[in-house]
């Protein structure tokens, strides 16, 4: 099975689970873990911040943020596509009675100026609004094609944020993929940001974990929202042993990806049947629909698999293929004879189907 689901189907290398086996560890609810207490000081160096925390997830990495930078009865402002608003559980709300300002995101993953300058220009003595406490970036923007986010979308955002007082959260769940394709370090990118999570987990091939980078002040709250969510681990130098490694020796392979991706796109733009909406993908992620709309993404995704590819769907019949370490270049191209094929058999079935009546 040729698996392009997610880059989160990333399996821990050989020399990871070597360093697991062999991680010194303590209680790192005691703060005496040798292993992650170095992880979270390369993390920090990496993302340019004071400090950083390791946690169990993304999401966790994004919710204690949260928790860390807006008070009950704030809210976050975040892009209406980004993770945080889409497919977290509501987590901020839930948890911290914080609540969602979705702005527009553009297709470039810049969120729409005019919108983030009016959320932000309300009058803040007015006992009727609530007032923005954090603003919320994600770079790269998985719902927009992966897209990195244009270096002075990011300053912008970090300014508005400074002139109005606000925090600014940058999921960077993805971040080492912007970095290594717009050639520029990491803590660049994060520079203005308060706090930046970026996952282990992904196209960096750890088992588990996310690290949340920050002003040191914020990342202690935000550990200790880690504690109450129960993301406080205590042998947890199994796992940054992993994370070390990921964070050291894998980032700058995801170049690898960023070409099997391009590879993958150019592939499917010979497919007639099939619309590819991001034609040169700028890292790991393709995103194409039918160009016939009667078929549905399910009934591609179906015979798709049938014929040993797993793709994954993001509404609105868009479906996503996300190249990572596991699939190699044959595999890619298998994959579009396995697209090309799928789809005919979708549209031979839909043709056959018997007409439902008026
Ligand atoms: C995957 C992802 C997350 C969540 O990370 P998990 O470790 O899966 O909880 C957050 N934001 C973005 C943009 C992601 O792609």
């Amino acid at each position: 099975m040729i698996e392009l689901r997610s880059d989160t189907f990333t399996v821990p290398t050989p020399k990871m689970r070597k360093a697991m086996a062999a991680a010194p560890v303590g209680d790192d609810v005691y703060g005496e873990d040798p292993t992650v207490r170095r992880l979270e000081e390369v993390a920090a160096d990496l993302l340019g911040k004071e400090s950083a925390c390791l946690m169990p997830s993304g999401t966790m990495a994004n919710l204690a943020a949260l928790l860390a930078q807006a008070p009950r009865g704030s809210t976050a402002i975040v892009g209406a596509e980004s993770d945080i608003y889409v497919y977290e559980a509501a987590g901020a709300s839930v948890c911290g009675g914080i609540g969602y300002l979705p702005v527009s995101v553009e297709a470039d993953g810049s969120l729409r100026m005019a919108e983030l300058v009016d959320a932000l220009s309300i009058d803040q003595d007015d006992p009727q609004f609530a007032r923005p406490a954090v603003i919320c970036l994600e770079d790269t923007q998985n719902r927009r094609c992966g897209a990195v986010v244009p270096q002075d979308h990011l300053g912008a955002v970090y300014a508005q944020a400074r002139h109005h007082g606000v925090a600014v959260h940058l999921d960077g769940a993805r971040l080492f993929n912007a970095a290594v394709a717009a050639g520029r370090p990491a803590a660049e990118l994060a520079r203005g940001a308060d706090t930046v999570q970026v996952c282990l987990s992904k196209g960096l091939s750890a088992p588990i974990g996310s690290m949340l980078a920050g002003r040191a002040d914020a990342v202690a709250n935000a550990r200790r929202a880690r504690k109450m969510l129960g993301g406080g681990m205590r042998q947890a130098g199994v796992i940054a042993a992993a994370g070390l490694i990921a964070l050291t020796e894998m980032t700058d392979r995801l170049a690898d990806d960023h070409a099997l991706a391009r590879r993958l796109a150019d592939g499917l733009a010979t497919v007639s049947d099939l619309v590819v909406e991001n034609p040169r993908p700028q890292t790991n992620i393709v995103m194409f629909r039918a160009a016939d709309p009667r078929l549905s993404w399910q009934s591609i995704v179906r015979e798709a698999a049938s014929l040993g590819l797993r793709v994954g769907e993001l509404g609105h019949g868009r479906i996503r293929a996300v190249t990572h370490r596991g699939v190699t270049r044959e595999q890619i191209d298998q994959s579009v004879e396995i697209l090309s094929q799928a789809v005919r058999r979708a549209l031979a079935a839909s043709s056959t189907r018997q007409p439902t009546g008026a």
